[in-house]
């Protein structure tokens, strides 16, 4: 299907890119009302069904490429997770589009209420690196489903990915309502300087600050998907195996570079040795005695990420790994025990393969120290204790509570994904990207006859009483 026109030039061509050119194109698709309708984003969504499942051995070469990243790591985490929010959207995408009927007060009788759900016009989409296919096309999707235009500007730190993104989606996408522009700051730049309907960031906490500023110029909404120190606490009654090799799982895919990954463990002194054990026992066994040369093992972004995480193990008392390969990008699995709160490596988001483990003696004192500092993007549990599990999840805001397991909650597109104060602002996933895409306009519809005169001037006290009863 091919929906560039004569008179509109598409977007395959990046030469002499101006933002202003390319945000009026998408105005003007958007203006057709051809997004509005659901067999058009029916279509998009399934075309880019198509691009996935057409091109799924490229999009792992370059996933390897930028972040080498493994075939089943490559599919399960970006090009598998696509396809499930595509299937989840499809299906469910006509139901979401009703108008929701809501109750008519009295005083507005005889009338009808709804919610409708309105694209809010063209979406400026910025995605991050670590995961640059998925963080940059499941905002795309959402935007989709809500019929929006979109601009999708891939990260520059994950050049294969990116390029391949800017050739496939104009040849399966209405290209002159999904458009893609490469590049880094001065692009980003120039498109955050245009007025958008809605700009979708996911990445730092610093950019995030100037994607804000930028787009309170035009009071453009914001959703920034941002990042933090996700703790996750290791309590007496959990089972540690099992716990250890979740949490194996979920703090070395990608390497690390993953914002929900666990950031730091807390545990309970008296498992604290039989946990460190299972987590030495585990990435051995998921990753091999020599993790560098692990084909499932992945590298870091580049070598300045290298080196600031290489920064963080300076004076630290390391219990397992340490080894890297400064070529390759490569750092393997690392635990570093009990690390000062003031130290580096427990100030920043590590965002890479280094674990702390801090010890406490009771994880119920422990939820001060996560409730002193910035609201966490996910927050893991490993208990048995339910009246523990109770108090974690009402008392330690986070944007995301996961209880026995690490990040297993983005596997259910039912459950909106963001952060909450500093780790982001807006959710999407499943119908909340659908909603957060959305203008949720309110109608109301009157009938003409019976016109109650008591709301109209002149007043008395009669009019009031009979308005305090109906209002
Ligand atoms: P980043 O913030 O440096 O870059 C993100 C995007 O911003 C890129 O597309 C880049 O081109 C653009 N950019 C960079 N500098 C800019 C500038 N000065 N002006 C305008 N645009 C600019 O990415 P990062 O900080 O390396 O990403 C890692 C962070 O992202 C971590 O904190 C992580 O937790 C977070 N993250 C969050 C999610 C989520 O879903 N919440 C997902 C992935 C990553």
């Amino acid at each position: 299907m091919s929906y560039a026109s004569a008179d509109s030039a598409s977007f395959d061509n990046q030469d002499g890119f101006s933002a202003p050119q390319v945000l009026a194109q998408l105005r003007q698709s958007f203006a057709s009302d051809r997004t509005r309708t659901l067999p058009w984003r029916r279509a998009q969504l399934s075309a880019l069904e198509s691009l996935l499942k057409h091109h799924t051995d490229e999009l792992i070469t370059a996933l390897y490429q930028d972040l080498g990243k493994s075939k089943t790591e490559a599919w399960t985490s970006e090009i598998g997770f696509l396809l499930t929010d595509i299937k989840h959207t499809l299906r469910h995408l006509k139901k979401w589009m009703r108008p929701h009927k809501v109750p008519t007060p009295l005083i507005a009788q005889p009338g009808s209420s709804a919610v409708f759900y309105e694209p809010l016009g063209c979406v400026l989409v910025i995605g991050a690196w670590n995961y640059p296919l998925q963080l940059t096309l499941a905002p795309c999707i959402a935007a989709i489903a809500a019929g929006n235009c979109v601009l999708l500007k891939p990260s520059e730190l994950a050049p294969a990915t990116s390029s391949l993104i800017k050739k496939l989606i104009p040849r399966y996408l209405d290209n002159t309502a999904i458009a893609v522009i490469e590049g880094g700051k001065a692009e980003t730049t120039d498109l955050l300087a245009q007025s958008w309907d809605h700009i979708f960031y996911t990445g730092g906490e610093a950019v995030g600050k100037i994607v804000m500023q930028a787009a309170s110029q035009h009071l453009t909404p914001v959703t920034l998907e941002l990042g933090g120190k996700s703790p996750c606490l290791v309590e007496r009654s959990a089972d540690v195996e099992v716990a250890a090799r979740r949490i194996v799982w979920g703090k070395w895919m990608n390497a690390g570079q993953t914002c929900v990954a666990p950031d730091y463990i807390i545990v309970e002194e008296c498992v604290k040795d039989a946990l460190l054990k299972a987590l030495k026992k585990e990435i051995r066994a998921q990753y091999t005695r020599q993790p560098l040369q692990s084909p499932d093992y992945g590298k870091i972004i580049n070598r300045h990420h290298f080196d600031r995480l290489c920064g963080y193990l300076e004076n630290q008392q390391l219990y397992f790994g340490g080894e890297t390969d400064p070529q390759e990008h490569k750092i393997g699995p690392t635990i570093v025990l009990d690390p000062d709160a003031d130290s580096p490596i427990m100030q920043e988001e590590i965002f890479g393969p280094l674990l702390p483990v801090l010890t406490t003696t009771q994880i119920s004192e422990s939820l001060d120290f996560i409730r002193q500092r910035a609201k966490p993007l996910a927050l893991y549990l490993f208990t048995n204790d339910s009246k523990l599990e109770q108090r974690v999840i009402r008392k330690v805001s986070a944007g995301s509570v996961c209880v026995n397991d690490i990040m297993m909650f983005m596997t259910n597109a039912n459950l909106p994904f963001g952060g909450v104060g500093t780790s982001g602002m807006g959710q999407y996933h499943g119908h909340a990207g659908f909603a957060q895409l959305s203008h949720k306009k309110s109608v109301m519809i009157r009938k003409f006859w019976l016109d109650v005169a008591v709301r109209y001037a002149p007043f008395s006290s009669f009019k009031l009483a009979i308005l305090k009863k109906l209002l």
